[in-house]
């Protein structure tokens, strides 16, 4: 349910509002948007329909909206209806432009993300991804490494300005990755995590969240509504693909996912063509039709040396290739009225 403040309401009425909703055992999510404040009702259902009249009767208020679906504070409606902006230091994602994050799967060494940062800056990238934990199939594969990893990526910060994304796989990992990131990012296998969400919506950092190989949209959402529902409104959903039975690709990128999750939420959406595809040749063209979608910005991935890579070697794209892809995707962004 979401109470929807009328234009003219005062700090008074809101406090009113916010104080009878929380009297009867119930949670509030404020959203103050540019044209409307939206307060939103987290808890019992039985317990909001009985509240429900007396609200709407309240000074200030201009209705009480029933949300039908499962997830309330990520439902386009939360949000008057219009798209959330949310930043990473001074980058804006969501909100007419497309964001580009890129930077190798894993941190192998100080030199590969330096001169990666470096590279894909030139190009137009306006954060710079990097594993520092990783996830992968096999134990016995390279697993990250850890710190010392995250401090690379802070120097790469300090010589480009690029805000870091990197991945959080433990809630014992938090404390450490956000004492070196600029946003977290929580990993399609740890998408329904729920005491990782929990933490992550715990933090102050914006949150990327990677859809699950064989989560449904609805799963996506409810996964996002776990970590804004604990205090972190500061979510970006990302698009990685799922699993089919199509082997050609690695995963089957659900292009599709781009403008249902632009209906239903108002959280920015990206796209990972890498994972998606596990081809470096399809990312290009996938990107391209992701922007075509209406995607508010890419995440993928490069090497200078794909083929010498400790992890995703199949799928990362040279500093050269990222230079091509982003040309092209200023063409497509313009057709669709943004801009890379
Ligand atoms: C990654 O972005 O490096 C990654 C591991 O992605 P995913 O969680 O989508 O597999
Ligand atoms: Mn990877």
């Amino acid at each position: 349910m979401i109470v929807v403040m009328s234009p003219a309401h005062t700090r008074e009425m809101r406090d009113a509002v916010t104080r009878k909703i929380e009297d009867a055992g119930l949670r509030c999510q404020v959203n103050e948007g540019v044209e409307r404040t939206v307060i939103g009702v987290v808890g019992d259902s039985h317990t909001k329909e009985v509240l429900r009249d007396s609200l709407e009767a309240m000074a200030g208020v201009e209705s009480v909206v029933r949300i039908l679906q499962p997830y309330k504070l990520v439902a386009r409606e939360f949000h008057g209806g219009k798209d959330t902006t949310v930043w990473v230091g001074d980058v804006p994602i969501g909100g007419g432009s497309v964001v580009v994050i890129a930077g190798p799967c894993s941190v192998e060494t100080r030199e590969q993300v330096l001169q990666t940062a470096e590279a894909v800056k030139l190009a137009g990238a306006k954060l710079l991804r990097g594993g520092a934990f990783k996830p992968r199939t096999s134990p016995y594969s390279f697993q990250g490494l850890e710190e010392e990893a995250l401090k690379i990526l802070a120097e790469a910060r300090e010589a480009t300005g690029l805000g870091v994304v990197t991945e959080a796989m433990d809630v014992r990992q938090m404390d450490m990755v956000t004492k070196y990131a600029d946003m977290v990012q929580i990993g399609a296998r740890n998408m329904q995590n729920y005491p990782l969400l929990r933490e992550a919506g715990r933090t102050r950092h914006p949150v990327m969240l990677k859809r699950g190989p064989s989560a449904t949209i609805e799963e996506l959402l409810l996964a996002a509504e776990y970590i804004i529902a604990e205090g972190n409104p500061d979510v970006v959903l990302c698009e990685r693909g799922i699993r089919t039975f199509e082997n050609y690709t690695r995963y089957t990128l659900d292009l599709n996912a781009v403008p249902v999750l632009k209906s239903l939420t108002h959280l920015p959406v990206l796209v990972d063509p890498c994972h998606g595809t596990g081809k470096w040749k399809l990312v290009t063209p996938m990107a391209r039709a992701a922007v075509a979608a209406g995607a508010d910005g890419l995440l993928v991935e490069v090497h200078p040396e794909p083929d010498k890579a400790l992890s995703d070697g199949p799928q990362q794209l040279t500093p050269q290739n990222f230079a091509v892809m982003m040309q092209e995707l200023d063409a497509i962004a313009l057709a669709v009225g943004r801009r890379v």
